[in-house]
């Protein structure tokens, strides 16, 4: 028997200079929905993801943390693996650059395409930051480096260089005969504007990095970024043995647009002068925008994926990326929307149709799903409806189209509410032609309730899998096979699962409020939180973030960098529709600021006028509940309830002095 056809898929491997926001989950979700759709269609799948550990961004962190930078790697990549796994999200691998088998890959990546002649040592001259000990990219002379804002100088090194401009006409002989290679097509038509444009060689070792893959016998050059990184996608199935696991090249690299030149140019290049397989398909996806911008931990307006798998559970956040926006564009990432979504689609939606349906065959059929006898045309008109929708939804999962694939599915549940209005199962009585009668619109919506589930299972897979159970269907709902999936194969007279809610409703501003209260604890985890609402999955989510730096003692410059003043607070009001927070206006000295504190539930606004706390001046401003809060009033956290207990000054002490 031949084995099953294999399906391999990556995100990007994550830069390690930070923890993973909304923007990078997005692309593990989708990753993952496709590896649950290609699994449900037949294909042995392998998703790869990893972290991107070497180079100066890393040296200069690790420094910060007063930490080597092995150190420093490993407690990224932890706290990374960490999350896709809390997130239901574990790749089957997961590459770190640091690994000695990657090393080993792109070592010998290197030695194929410098003995095809790809490779040569030339000097490569640019501006240079003394400070960071970095080439700057595309600065001039006399620019300064936009990381420290210092001057740059102009330095020459001995690098070596690959001939990328050899490759342009291969390149492009490429694309044109896999037209599908970049998606979407404008990334496509950006990419072959680019190579027509003429390519330079391009500088893949550094001398000045310390922090990196050696090239043997060459050291101090190791290798830069690219060389580097994009080399782990090969990495993770075999590297130099990848012919004995099957899986390259690559069927689907996913990227954001930012990075789809290096996957679509430079990666195809390297493998093209080493003589290896070139990927199938690239395909960049969006971004996510807060308020139409884009997110930045300085902004403020960063979104993170555990406080609102917390509250919403992993399946809403999944639904919510894929549903809002097509795959390829950008959107924006609103709390509301979410909330409004899960409340709207899922709790009345899909949850609705589930409780309704169980329900009525609880109570008229002892919960066993009944048979079906002669059929009316409109239980055979959604028949076919459902029937139809089945290979239109394929159809867009084929094509990525999320967003379209789950419109179509969500009609069809409308489609199961409306004949269940129309047809009022409820209002017959139970005469043998009643009770029949009855046995068709249950069974007829069970089974458009069991396609549904298939469907929807790659993308909201724990929720489905409770459906199934629920519906007392045989095996699991992650074995169907879609190409199989056809109207009339309900397993009946089984026994229905114990009826649960799927989705509990949620009131919309109590449930924004507790996710960006979990949000601003994970993302300044050493400050003592003002608002700290007291469950369980606060605290998990506090402590998982807290990795790596919270642990980390750390030098007297870098407290210096936390400013702190006397303040005193001129107002105090609560904000409508957020129980636990007041918005003050707080005197510092050299000016009136706005701040959000998460005190309200223990102290009365009145009482606050006059007193003087001590205020964090210098954190960068943040919404809480859509009101711009710019710097944080210290309180203790006092006891289980983390009760907050503000700060304050037992002698008189004069307003916008500093704390040391
Ligand atoms: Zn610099």
């Amino acid at each position: 028997m031949p084995g099953k056809p294999k399906f391999y898929l990556t995100t990007p491997i994550y830069y390690t200079n930070g923890l993973p926001h909304i923007g990078h989950t997005y692309t593990t979700v989708v990753a993952d929905v496709i590896r649950r759709y290609k699994r449900m269609r037949g294909y042995e799948v392998v998703m790869t993801t990893g972290t991107d550990e070497h180079g100066v961004n890393v040296e200069r962190a690790a420094r910060n943390a007063g930490i080597a930078e092995s150190e420093f790697v490993a407690r990224m990549a932890d706290a990374w693996r960490t999350l896709w796994d809390e997130l239901g999200l574990p790749a089957e691998e997961f590459v770190r650059t640091t690994d000695l088998r990657h090393v080993r890959t792109v070592q010998w990546l290197f030695k194929l395409c410098r003995e095809n002649g790809y490779v040569y040592k030339d000097h490569y001259t640019g501006q240079y930051c003394i400070y960071d000990n970095a080439f700057v990219n595309d600065a001039k002379p006399g620019d300064n480096c936009p990381d420290c804002g210092r001057p740059t100088e102009t330095l020459t090194e001995e690098n070596y260089f690959f001939k990328l401009s050899a490759l342009q006409k291969p390149l492009l002989d490429f694309y044109k005969k896999n037209p599908d290679f970049v998606q979407p097509e404008s990334r496509k038509n950006e990419i072959i504007n680019f190579v027509e444009g003429g390519l330079k060689d391009l500088s893949i070792t550094r001398t000045t990095v310390r922090w990196g893959i050696p090239v043997p016998g060459e050291e101090p050059h190791v290798f830069y970024v690219w060389f580097d990184a994009l080399t782990a996608y090969l990495t993770a199935v075999g590297g130099p043995d990848y012919e004995k696991r099957g899986f390259w090249p690559a069927d689907l690299h996913l990227v954001g647009k930012d990075i789809i030149r290096f996957h679509a140019v430079y990666w195809p290049a390297f493998l093209m002068a080493a003589m290896l397989p070139v990927p199938k398909q690239v395909w960049a996806h969006g971004w996510f925008l807060m308020d139409a911008s884009k997110m930045s931990k300085s902004k403020g307006n960063v979104v993170l994926p555990r406080p609102i798998a917390h509250m919403l559970g992993m399946d809403a956040l999944r639904y919510f990326l894929l549903r809002e926006v097509v795959f390829g564009q950008d959107g924006n990432f609103s709390y509301d929307a979410l909330v409004t979504r899960y409340n709207s689609d899922l709790a009345n939606g899909l949850g609705n149709l589930a409780s309704r349906t169980a329900a009525m065959i609880e109570k008229n059929f002892g919960g066993k799903i009944p048979k079906v006898g002669k059929l009316q045309s409109q239980d055979e008109a959604l028949a076919r409806e459902t029937q139809a929708a089945i290979g239109e939804i394929l159809d867009y999962f084929e094509k990525l189209n999320f967003a379209r694939a789950l419109e179509s599915l969500w009609a069809v549940i409308a489609s199961a509410d409306k004949y269940l209005t129309t047809e009022k199962p409820w209002s017959l009585g139970d005469s043998e032609t009643d009770m029949q009668r009855q046995a068709n619109i249950l069974a007829t919506t069970a089974e458009l309730f069991r396609i549904v589930t298939v469907l929807a299972h790659p993308v909201l897979p724990d929720t489905t899998a409770r459906i199934w159970t629920l519906l007392g269907q045989p095996g699991k709902v992650s074995d169907v096979e879609l190409d199989g999936l056809r109207w009339g194969h309900l397993a009946t007279s089984v026994q229905l699962g114990k009826p649960q809610t799927l989705f509990p409703r949620v009131e919309k501003s109590e449930a924004i409020e507790r996710i960006e209260s979990m949000a601003n604890e994970e993302l300044n985890p050493i400050a003592v939180p003002a608002s700290a609402p007291a469950t369980a999955a606060s605290t998990s989510a506090a402590g998982a973030a807290a990795v790596p730096a919270a642990r980390e003692k750390i030098g007297i410059e870098d407290f210096a960098k936390v400013e702190m003043r006397v303040g005193q607070i001129k107002t105090a009001e609560r904000i409508v529709g957020a129980d636990k927070l007041l918005k003050l206006t707080v005197d510092i000295g050299s000016e009136i600021r706005q701040i959000c504190a998460g005190i309200a539930q223990y102290y009365e606004p009145e009482a606050l006028i006059g007193r003087k706390v001590a205020v964090v001046t210098n954190l960068a401003p943040r919404k809480l509940r859509g009101v711009e809060s710019n710097g944080m009033i210290l309180a203790a956290a006092v006891g289980p309830e983390g009760r907050p207990v503000l700060a304050g000054f037992p002698e008189d002490v004069e307003v916008g002095a500093r704390l040391k």
